[in-house]
């Protein structure tokens, strides 16, 4: 099947970040043509002055707590955790179910066409993601067995997941460790190796606290970032979230070790966990930096649009400096930075002959995008777009939305499960 958008701005994000006018062919799951014109098609896209750019890519995200949303607002961090903790122990494989669904229709909405998970029971969220047509990078959460909920040893149902979902059409399996503070030497060598020869991205939860970061140095007499790098088991696969409380040294080692960092400044202000993290001194110490949303429980959305632009006030303001991540930069971040960090660099991110088709119309009638020109195209995405722009969705040459119609679910039902499980999961 050919399909082709017919005469759209295309924000490519290629080598040289060019901007054309034109149309996108797509045969199959990959883009055959960017910025002709007259090239024959089955499906019409009609995008006359619309902007067709990359799917955004969310590189932190659990997706099934989508409806958790409003359940633990406003509390400080560890009365979070422990009405967190509760909440979670307590749900079934149908309320995973329904919130990673949940999580998933916001994603198409928002124009989200990969994401990285980092959670339990991912063969459960594996078959709402296959269906919804997003892709999921399914990151089994791996800890050490004496801290965990999970029957049997978590590094073997990581291995059991990944091998039995490593060929599926928008699942790719990965794996996950929940932080310093639940994963000792053995599990972090055990998580390494397998990721290593497995060629599976890694992520895991890295200084999100300052309590977190002060209570492994009092145990090991190391910073998290320094004790990792000292062990060896940080290689260029690696994801580690939020990343926040990082000194200049630990900056370096991730950046020697040319892995990736998902940053979730919303999350971080919302907890008021403290930390600004060092995201120029990252980009200057070679880290590649994505951007995640992080859960519901504390962001309360999977709005990359929102991420990206609170990314940018953030470090601007916490800089005194407007010239910090600049809105190439957050757009970057977000899309070829965000692939890479996914383990998947050379096949999304951008709009490029070869690539895999995952990429997003944003209306080009909406006030809030206009004027609209070349010159002020990626400032518009960053600073005055938003997730209802979202006008058509297309991941690996499926489309998932259409002139705002969600095709690949059935939304009405998605939706009407939601306060149910609120209320089950979350009244008490
Ligand atoms: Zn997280």
């Amino acid at each position: 099947m050919r399909t082709a958008i017919r005469d759209a701005w295309i924000v490519t994000q290629d080598a040289d970040r060019s901007i054309v006018r034109g149309d996108v062919v797509i045969d199959g799951d990959v883009i055959v043509s960017v910025g002709g014109s007259g090239v024959e098609a089955d499906r019409e896209i009609q995008a006359g002055g619309d902007i067709v750019m990359p799917g955004l890519v969310n590189t932190h995200c659990h997706a099934a707590m989508s409806v958790m949303k409003g359940s633990v607002d406003d509390l400080n961090f560890p009365q979070f955790l422990e009405n967190v903790f509760r909440i979670d122990s307590d749900r079934n494989d149908a309320d995973l179910d329904a919130g990673a669904r949940l999580g998933l229709l916001e994603m198409i909405r928002g124009g989200t066409t990969t994401f990285v998970d980092l959670y339990y029971s991912q063969d459960v969220i594996a078959k709402a993601v296959e269906e919804s047509g997003v892709r999921g990078i399914l990151c089994w959460a791996v800890l050490d067995e004496e801290f965990t909920t999970q029957s049997g040893n978590p590094m073997d149902n990581c291995r059991r997941f990944c091998e039995s979902h490593s060929s599926m059409r928008k699942v790719v399996p990965g794996v996950g460790l929940q932080g310093v503070y639940v994963c000792g030497p053995e599990t972090w060598e055990e998580a390494s190796s397998y990721s290593i020869e497995s060629g599976r991205v890694m992520t895991f939860h890295l200084s999100e606290t300052r309590g977190e970061v002060n209570e492994h140095q009092r145990k090991t007499g190391m910073r998290p970032g320094d004790w990792l790098g000292s062990m060896g088991v940080l290689h260029p696969g690696c994801l580690a979230a939020h990343s926040a409380w990082l000194t200049l040294n630990e900056v370096r080692a991730l950046g020697r070790a040319g892995m990736s960092v998902s940053t979730c400044p919303v999350s971080n202000m919302k907890l008021a966990t403290g930390g600004v993290a060092p995201i120029p001194e990252m980009m200057e110490h070679g880290v590649n930096v994505s951007i995640g949303t992080d859960g519901s429980a504390t962001n309360n959305s999977v709005d990359m649009f929102a991420e990206m632009k609170t990314l940018g006030l953030l470090q601007k303001s916490s800089r005194w400096d407007a010239t910090v991540t600049p809105a190439q930069s957050l757009l970057d971040m977000a899309t070829i930075g965000g692939a890479k960090a996914a383990g998947m660099g050379g096949r999304t991110g951008s709009i490029e002959k070869g690539k895999l088709a995952d990429l997003i119309v944003l209306d080009g009638k909406a006030p809030n995008l206009r004027p609209l020109l070349p010159q002020n195209m990626v400032s518009n995405i960053v600073y005055s777009g938003n997730a209802l722009n979202v006008k058509t969705v297309m991941c690996q040459g499926d489309l998932l939305m259409h002139d705002r119609e969600v095709l690949s679910m059935d939304e009405a039902q998605v939706l009407s499960k939601a306060e149910d499980a609120w209320l089950k999961l979350c009244s008490r």
